[in-house]
């Protein structure tokens, strides 16, 4: 299976069976996307103890296989991260789709950046751009707002 194959693998599993849907329990921060261009919309929770470790994150949304795989994703990688780690890995993945090749950030494994880099082919479709990115500017919303 070529790279390509993988990715969008990837991205049909998670766009079918969305991990982290919902509304959890507890949640104490909450941000909403919306991408006009397409239709879709996503609702964030994010609960984030005293040590601004995120206990649990989830997402609820509509819209196409793109943007709901792409909050699937993120809410997988990054629940039970730091928000300030988290922080790094929205601005890293937000530069990925825009011009970069490749993930810098160093605390993700193998199989989070290959799940990660299965958004890259948006960058031929400018279009989708939006898709692959609303969920992770939605979370940098909901981290940097006071609570
Ligand atoms: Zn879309």
């Amino acid at each position: 299976m070529d790279l390509k194959e993988l990715y969008k693998e990837i991205i049909l599993d998670h766009g079918k069976n969305p991990r982290n849907y919902g509304i959890c329990q507890d949640f104490n921060r909450d941000a909403k996307g919306h991408n006009p261009l397409c239709g879709d919309k996503v609702h964030l929770y994010v609960k984030l103890n005293n040590h601004d470790l995120i206990d649990n994150i989830s997402f609820e949304g509509e819209g196409c296989a793109i943007s709901l795989a792409s909050a699937s994703i993120l809410t997988d990688v990054i629940k039970g991260r730091d928000a300030k780690n988290t922080l790094l890995i929205i601005d890293d993945f937000l530069n990925l789709i825009k011009e970069k090749s490749k993930m810098k950030t160093n605390s993700l494994n193998d199989d989070q950046i290959t799940t990660i880099m299965s958004l890259s082919g948006v960058k031929e479709f400018p279009m989708r751009v939006k898709c692959a990115t609303m969920a992770w500017h939605t979370l940098n919303q909901a981290l940097k707002a006071k609570s």
